[in-house]
């Protein structure tokens, strides 16, 4: 059978591979770590660094087509790999999404197209910069200085209250490139996932709410009416803008904040993109006809592309390694079984075998035959497990 590989061995990688496999193929994963959740799963798994000559090649021999779960996967690597591989999204792309100044960048470039901007910045690399953006910039402030790689869950972000802050903050960051970004007031927060195939065909779910405890996404509120129409609207239009504008291939999801201007419904501003399928869309799995990694397969491999269908209303609370540690921090079980006999309740588990505070380990969809039972049951589930950040 045909095989489609995937850098990286996350939870991201772990659903694609049971997507592919439902379908037939064979899967290869290249990911270092001899536990990953989708090297355990997967048929082939190359166990080797990401940039590694020999475990690339071993990749491009076995598989028909080559996708990253890992946003900061080498791009050099998707490059060797582009040599002899169809391999999406391309190296160009995710170095795009790699790096905030360049992302930043494309967002401004096709603000005209996508209807969006980002939030007011400032790039900062050099001592020289810190003190221009200090003494000329205080439109930014209070702003929140972000460094412009590998951050991510909030990581790698410093607020900063006002012009005396920002030396400390960048050195605190260790004075890499990096944005300053101004704080925005913020109403809530949406994503939505696109997808793009080889031929330019998109298609795109409606945008999610959610919901950010400590820089981590906890809650994804995915039902009409979960934010007004017209933002809605909007959001789903610009992301697909911006997904053609980068001639991208695969899964895309692109995040926004809505912002309080004074307007009836506030405005929207586009915060950053992940090129790959994202938390926020693992409610698709359970509450829609085609989840956003069937749609990863199908675009990577060149089959057409359903346009999907949500079917039922959804919640989806995420589940931390914080749910599985007692107030001594020892390990243990929840209690899944009370969990399960709620109704509509999907539990989806990564076979993490080590439970951290802020570690992805598993998370909780919730459908049913309408919002007000979903959202009555996730109330239980949120009581049951104890979880953050859920309001109606
Ligand atoms: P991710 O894990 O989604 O990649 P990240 O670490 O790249 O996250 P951001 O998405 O830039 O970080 O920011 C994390 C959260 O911080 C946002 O979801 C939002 O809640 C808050 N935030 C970020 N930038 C701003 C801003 N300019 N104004 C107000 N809040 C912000
Ligand atoms: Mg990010
Ligand atoms: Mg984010």
């Amino acid at each position: 059978p045909a095989t489609l590989g995937v850098l990286g061995g996350g939870q991201l990688g772990r659903m694609f591979v049971h997507a592919a496999q439902r379908l037939g193929y064979f899967t290869a994963v290249l990911e270092p770590d001899t536990e990953s959740p989708a090297g355990l799963v997967s048929h082939h798994h190359i166990q080797t660094d990401y940039d590694d000559p020999a475990g690339l090649a071993q990749l491009a021999d076995l598989c028909q087509a080559i996708t990253t779960e890992f946003e900061n996967v080498p791009a050099q690597a998707l490059q060797t790999l582009a040599q002899t591989r169809p391999v999406a999204p391309g190296a160009a792309v995710v170095g795009i999404a790699q790096n905030r100044i360049e992302e930043k960048a494309h967002f401004v470039a096709c603000a005209d197209l996508s209807g969006v901007t980002c939030a007011p910045y400032a790039v900062i690399e050099t001592p020289a910069e810190l003190q221009a953006v200090r003494d000329e910039r205080p439109d930014l402030l209070p702003g929140i200085l972000k460094t412009a790689r590998l951050g991510y869950d909030g990581k790698g972000q410093v607020r900063v209250r006002n012009a005396a802050d920002l030396a400390t903050a960048w050195a605190e960051l260790g004075s890499v490139a990096c944005v300053l970004e101004k704080m925005l007031p913020l109403t809530a927060e949406c994503s939505v996932l696109v997808a793009r195939g080889w031929d330019g065909q998109v298609v795109s779910f409606a945008p999610q709410r959610n919901v950010h405890v400590d820089g981590i996404l906890a809650v994804t509120h995915a039902y009409e009416g979960n934010m007004p129409p017209a933002l809605a609207t909007r959001a789903r239009d610009a992301a697909v803008a911006i997904a053609q504008q980068l001639s991208y291939v695969g899964v895309l999801c692109v995040e926004f904040f809505m912002v309080e201007d004074g307007s009836e419904h506030g405005s929207l501003v586009v915060n950053e993109m992940a090129p790959r399928p994202h938390n926020s869309g693992h409610y698709t799995l359970d509450a829609c006809d085609a989840s956003q990694f069937d749609l990863q397969v199908h675009a990577m491999a060149g089959l057409p592309l359903p346009q999907p269908r949500q079917h039922s209303p959804a919640i989806m609370l995420n589940l931390l390694g914080d749910v599985w540690l007692d107030a001594s921090g020892q390990r243990r079980e929840p209690d899944w079984t009370a969990v399960l006999r709620l109704p509509g309740t999907h539990l989806h588990l990564y076979g993490k075998l080590h439970a951290r505070a802020g570690r992805k380990m598993g998370h909780l969809t919730i459908t049913g035959p309408d919002v007000a039972s979903v959202k009555a049951v996730a109330q239980r589930a949120v009581a049951l497990l104890g979880l953050p950040g859920y309001e109606d």
